[in-house]
């Protein structure tokens, strides 16, 4: 999983918005562009992925780089 306050999961892209003492928060990287309000919980090693809201768009990784 990379670092720098990005994560992957399913082909979504998400931007830490939050972190607490046991966990951390994603928001959809597509939130701005798309009004998506998928929304991810991991633990602080993100390597639980929870909490998942529905996207409403296609996954990033069906779409060409730009
Ligand atoms: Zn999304």
């Amino acid at each position: 999983m990379p670092s720098g306050g990005l994560a992957y999961s399913l082909g979504y892209c998400y931007t830490k918005k939050a972190k607490s003492a046991v966990s951390q928060r994603w928001e959809c990287d597509q939130r701005g562009s798309q009004k998506c309000r998928a929304i991810a919980t991991t633990d602080l090693e993100l390597t639980v992925m929870k909490s998942v809201t529905e996207h409403t768009h296609a996954a990033d990784m069906f779409k060409g780089k730009t």
